[in-house]
């Protein structure tokens, strides 16, 4: 998609702070962290939320969770860690290309606030 923040993050049209890389999902530094660790995972596919997932490009989810699990090890996030994907306005999206927070490295407390 031409005009998506993270599709040029992906293309390396806007910088960003790589934190890992595959076939199908790209993972960056958040640029207004939360936590020590909050690194986006966002798939190389252009989907605009998680209500656009489908038979058709659902196995990239399954892809980007070996990528968290992965990353999580190496930040030893042994304490625990959380991911987040907002839907929708309601939920506090702000940018429309799928993406998975994955917060840590402090306590989180609970699981939904407000
Ligand atoms: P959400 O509000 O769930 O859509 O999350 C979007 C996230 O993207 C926010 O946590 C922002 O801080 C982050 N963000 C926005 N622009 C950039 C950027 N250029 N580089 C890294 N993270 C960004
Ligand atoms: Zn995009």
């Amino acid at each position: 998609m031409s005009d998506c923040l993270f599709c040029k993050i992906v293309a390396g049209e806007i910088p960003s702070k790589k934190v890992y890389e595959d076939e199908y999902c790209y993972a960056f530094e958040d640029i207004a962290p939360v936590a020590p660790v909050h690194i986006l995972f966002v798939p190389k596919e252009h989907i605009s939320s998680a209500g656009d997932i489908t038979p058709e490009n659902s196995a990239v989810v399954g892809k980007i969770y070996e990528a968290v699990a992965k990353v999580a090890k190496e930040k030893k996030l042994d304490g625990g860690w959380r991911v987040v994907s907002n839907c929708g306005p309601d939920a506090g999206q702000t940018v429309f290309h799928l993406h998975f927070h994955l917060i840590g490295g402090r306590p989180l407390g609970v699981m939904v606030s407000e």
